[in-house]
């Protein structure tokens, strides 16, 4: 950021009174806002129809052509649950109940907050949306683990699998981290264990 997006003046970084971190500060006295830049929420829906799971072909970058779970960016003067249910309507044309939050990551390299939501179709009612080249339900088996455009989305698929397996549905919260720089770069995952503080 070099200009202030409020008044034009040029921007300084700059740790402000009272504060312990570097922030964008408006260099006009007049204005001086301070630029507050923090984590985006993703919120999204896993979606069940019987047996099987709802998943979307993306024909968006980034990941063109890879699997996912229907979900986007929190629009402002939406909830969480709003949000997932109408990224839902724009990916997969579906109208879904919620029946949980089901997974919360911290992606802490990219600033972002996924919330994955447990939902079920309303009707057997599903298409592709604009940013989605295919729509389709899947069992187990069917799972496309290789091409999946997302980790937070094999993580999410996979604790599911695991809970369902159980008879039992819990909420699971994580982190993912990318480690490492260039060819050596990696995604580690740390779920917040039942006892955690
Ligand atoms: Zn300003």
């Amino acid at each position: 950021m070099k200009y202030c997006s409020h008044c034009g003046s040029t921007v300084t970084v700059t740790i402000p009174e009272g504060d312990n971190r570097p922030r964008h500060v408006c260099s006009s006295v007049s204005c001086g806002i301070i630029h507050y830049q923090n984590p985006n929420i993703v919120a999204g829906c896993l979606i069940e129809h019987g047996d099987r799971l709802l998943l979307c072909r993306r024909a968006i970058e980034p990941r063109y052509g890879l699997w996912t779970l229907p979900a986007g960016f929190l629009e402002n003067g939406e909830s969480v649950e709003e949000g997932a249910r109408r990224e839902t309507r724009e990916e997969a044309c579906a109208e879904v109940e919620i029946l949980q939050l089901f997974t919360i990551f911290s992606l802490t390299h990219i600033n972002q907050v996924y919330m994955m939501f447990r939902a079920r179709l309303h009707e057997p009612l599903f298409s592709p949306g604009e940013e989605s080249l295919d729509v389709r339900l899947f069992d187990e088996s069917e799972i496309p683990w290789t091409e999946l455009a997302f980790p937070v989305m094999n993580q999410t698929l996979r604790h599911y699998f695991e809970d369902r397996s159980k008879g039992e549905f819990n909420t699971h919260i994580g982190a993912v981290r990318a480690v490492g720089e260039g060819a050596g770069r990696r995604i580690e995952v740390e779920m917040l264990q039942r006892g955690d503080v």
